[in-house]
């Protein structure tokens, strides 16, 4: 059976592994190995040739992340991925692998808080300069800003922590009209609720730390590519050049990534360079883990979808809450596009604006008991979290104010718990934070 003629939920299960393949063993097994036998002189010149594909060494490649890798590459019906130890990797990975030599990111302020600090103070450094649309709502401002420099624009599928949605097809477009291809950041989407290649994505790139693990347990990164960008338009030479380790063995020509590896160009270079050489790799143990979470990836995201839905609801029924930023909230500006991009909901990763002081809002996040108070999101625990002082704290209040991260922002990110529960326990947290500071 083709694996492109399966449904998503039986990919998340079963893509990417055959147990006749692994000694029959029914779950994935764990590859705890650094190294593999080579077999023979002549096998270990196939393999060094790049004639025979198999394992040589876990930086760059292990059977069990290789499961992961093709569990994912299937979900998202692309031609190749590459798994790294965070989600910070892949993106550093990502961006250096587009910009190698010196070039331009155009993004756009709704960033992750580390990806954000990352691209704006750490690297320029490295040559890799960036530039922030002046309207994301608006694609003419992504034509407006792309210049000759510009290597990719980078967007998050939906943002954090407003829940912003861009209207993606328009920005594939203005960035395929350019010769430069669209990265999307779909860590709050996830494959289940946002398809990315079909709206337009070259490269996807996903924290799997959040929900694609799910658990709260693990780091991990995962870069997915669909192998239609054409890298041949001489804006990247940096896919053209021949290299020694590509060479044809028969000849000893020196071969181009392009012309080895057609399929998948970009994350086949990230493996023999970025991961080969900065090392970042994914340990088996937490591929593995991360596989767990993949199984259960849309019974998971529906049921918080549907928790947050209703914890929507709450919110904009409570005085004490000026404002709710979720696309499913009434009046969100971002209706039309959530329905357009994500016809089973738009996650339930989240902001609210807190009306009551400083202090109340310190009694508020003191008070939750079912909420955990932490960073991560995605996990199965539902999180709450003050983001200016914390996730986005790296920003400074003008950067804050760009983001549209106002000083009242608290966060949260639904679990699977029972809705009525945590709706108790916000209730009985905003009690407490309006109730003490009156006495
Ligand atoms: C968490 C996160 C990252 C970074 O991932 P790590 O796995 O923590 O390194 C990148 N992008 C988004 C949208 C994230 O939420």
């Amino acid at each position: 059976m083709s694996e492109k003629q399966l449904g998503f939920d039986t990919l998340k299960v079963r893509a990417g592994y055959q147990s006749s393949d692994h000694n029959y063993a029914v779950a994935v097994p764990i590859y705890q190995t650094a190294s593999y036998d080579l077999g023979s002189v002549e096998r270990a010149e196939k393999l060094f040739g790049l004639e025979e594909a198999g394992f040589l060494y876990t930086r760059i490649g292990n059977p069990t992340v290789d499961v992961l890798e093709q569990r994912l590459t299937a979900l998202d019906k692309g031609t190749g991925a590459v798994a790294v130890a965070s989600g910070m990797a892949a993106i550093a990975y990502t961006l250096l692998n587009l910009a190698e030599g010196g070039g331009r990111i155009l993004t756009t302020p709704q960033l992750y808080g580390g990806t954000f600090d990352a691209i704006k103070r750490l690297f320029p450094k490295f040559g890799v300069q960036v530039d922030f649309v002046e309207n994301s709502d608006d694609p003419d401002s992504f034509r407006q800003a792309i210049g000759p420099d510009t290597k990719a624009v980078l967007i998050e599928s939906i943002s954090n922590p407003n829940a912003t949605i861009l209207d993606v097809e328009a920005i594939a477009k203005v960035a395929h009209d350019n010769g430069i291809p669209l990265v999307i950041d779909n860590t709050f989407g996830t494959p289940y609720l946002f398809d990315s290649f079909a709206h337009g994505a070259d490269i996807i790139i996903y924290s799997a730390t959040k929900a694609i693990g799910g658990h709260g347990t693990t780091l991990g990164g995962v870069i997915v590519e669909n192998g239609q960008f054409n890298w041949d338009n001489g804006k990247f030479p940096h896919f053209q050049e021949p290299q020694f380790l590509l060479r044809d063995q028969n000849t000893g020509r020196e071969r181009s990534i392009l012309e080895v590896f057609p399929a998948a160009p970009f994350t086949t270079r990230i493996r023999l360079s970025y991961l080969a050489y900065f090392g970042a790799s994914l340990s088996p143990f937490d591929a593995f883990l991360l596989i767990q979470g993949i199984v259960t990836l849309s019974e998971r995201i529906d049921k918080q979808v549907s928790n947050a839905l209703k914890i929507v609801q709450y919110l904009q029924g409570n005085d004490k809450v000026s404002w709710v930023n979720h696309p499913a909230a009434e009046g969100n500006p971002y209706k039309t596009l959530a329905d357009k991009y994500f016809p089973k909901g738009a996650g339930s990763i989240f902001s609210f604006g807190f009306t009551g002081n400083d202090e109340q809002l310190k009694i508020f996040l003191n008070s939750v008991e079912l909420f955990s108070y932490h960073a991560n999101v995605g996990d199965a625990r539902s999180l709450i979290i003050n983001s200016p002082k914390t996730t986005h704290g790296e920003l400074n209040a003008e950067e804050q104010i760009l983001a549209g991260i106002k000083p009242e922002t608290v966060r949260l990110s639904i679990g699977l718990e029972n809705a009525d529960d945590l709706i108790a326990d916000l209730e009985q947290a905003f009690e407490k934070a309006f109730v003490e500071t009156l006495v």
